[in-house]
């Protein structure tokens, strides 16, 4: 493990996450780097050599706890998201995942929030989707699954928070509409670089409400892998740096139960994968 290669957005600046705690970059790096958080995956590989190097210096830190955290990518230029990406939630959805074939929509980028949030419930039926976010870090245009991981630069926790009467609305069901209310992607607390992970591929992930879970599974069981989703969506899209993929949910949501489990005032849901942390998400009703 190297540490050092988890990056925050601290209180709207670049900030580098260490045993000692937060590092201002843009100041620790006299400038080199901008505070900007988004503008750093354009220099991924160049932030890492310098990342490396910041480890062993003792710049001035601030206590994560003292930090208001916002999203580690807070303006991707597209974001992704997988649907039915497992076995499991497939089922529970009552679909067929025997075609080969990977549903993908939007989550529009003015829905992104940070990892602790307190969202406005719009009318209808909230519901929560636990999923384990990548953070590309560089282009991607037809590339084979091969050399997919290779443009990630990390890692981070997602809610695909959905409401379904949009999302399933005849005629035709609206998937990036449902999912794009204000506050409805939360991510982070921090992006995690790919090598922190002995195997990025299987980690477990899940989410709580009020304290019980209610997902709970492992990566490893995803239908597309995650070099598997970037390979496919470049046949098509151009993946740039600092673009993010919803990569899919496990089983448990709450409108496949049977009483329906819908998001209401005042409900806290936390949402974990294992080697990156949670994000914390709390709700209130609409004035
Ligand atoms: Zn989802």
């Amino acid at each position: 493990m190297s540490p050092g290669m988890q990056i925050v957005n601290a209180t709207g600046t670049l900030g580098l996450l260490t045993d000692q705690g937060v590092i201002d970059v843009a100041q620790a790096s006299d400038g080199l780097f901008s505070p900007d958080v988004q503008a750093v995956y354009q220099r991924w590989e160049e932030f890492r050599a310098w990342a490396a190097t910041a480890a062993d210096k003792a710049f001035p830190a601030r206590p994560l706890g003292d930090v208001k955290l916002g999203s580690p990518v807070p303006r991707p230029s597209q974001v992704f998201a997988i649907g039915l990406n497992y076995h499991d939630h497939a089922e529970e959805a009552g679909l067929d995942t025997s075609l080969d074939s990977m549903v993908v929509f939007t989550k529009f980028p003015s829905s992104i929030t940070g990892p602790d949030a307190e969202v406005e419930l719009p009318p209808g039926a909230v519901d929560f989707e636990a999923e384990l976010v990548v953070v590309m870090g560089q282009y991607a245009h037809r590339i084979d699954a091969g050399e997919a991981w290779d443009r990630v630069a990390g890692l981070t926790v997602g809610q695909d928070l959905s409401e379904r009467e949009t999302q399933l609305r005849p005629p035709t069901p609206q998937f990036n509409m449902g999912k794009s209310f204000p506050g409805f992607a939360p991510l982070g607390p921090a992006v995690v670089s790919v090598d922190e992970f002995e195997n990025p591929d299987d980690l477990a992930i899940g989410c709580a409400l009020n304290g019980v879970t209610m997902q709970q599974s492992r990566t490893k069981l995803m239908i597309f892998p995650v070099a598997e989703i970037i390979a496919r969506l470049s046949q098509t899209v151009t993946l740039a740096p600092g673009d993010v993929i919803f990569t899919g949910t496990p089983a448990g949501i709450g409108f496949a139960r049977d009483p329906k489990v819908l998001l209401g005032p005042g409900d806290e849901l936390v949402t974990s994968v294992e080697g990156i942390g949670s994000l914390r998400t709390t709700f209130r009703a609409r004035p």
